[in-house]
């Protein structure tokens, strides 16, 4: 006998649980799939590159609150809303300019440094180059 309404979902909730519980790599390894897409996504729909030193590695970048998070993390809600249109709050940033613009723009830091992408460079020590 077919199962409807409550008995249905319970029947589904049951399934999907024992599915991920014996699935667990194949499922993990999806979910990491998905995110790393959408947030690549979410990075070119928003230029996909630093707005302040140009760095195109898509290693280190992150979307980038404008006027700060207010608790709001990098998430899949979060990517979704870029992927629907939802641009204006959000930039992308490096990691290193994003914390530079977390402590300038929100915590009122006074330092004035230039950042410079190099880009990827072989053999290239990124801190002690002539
Ligand atoms: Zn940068």
């Amino acid at each position: 006998m077919p199962l409807h309404g409550e008995a249905k979902r319970k029947y589904q909730r049951n399934w999907s649980r024992k599915y991920r519980i014996d699935n667990r790599d194949k499922v993990n390894k999806n979910r990491r799939n998905y995110r790393k897409r959408i947030r690549l996504e979410a990075i070119a729909i928003l230029g996909g590159k630093c707005f302040n030193c140009g760095c195109d590695d898509e290693n280190i970048l992150e979307v980038n609150h404008i006027h700060g998070a207010n608790g709001e993390k990098s998430s899949d809600q979060l990517y979704n809303r870029i992927r629907r249109g939802e641009t204006e709050e959000f930039n992308v940033a490096c990691r290193i300019c994003q914390w530079y613009h977390y402590l300038r723009e929100l915590k009122g830091y006074k330092g004035n440094w230039t950042i410079v992408w190099r880009g990827i460079e072989e053999n290239a020590s990124p801190l002690c180059r002539s």
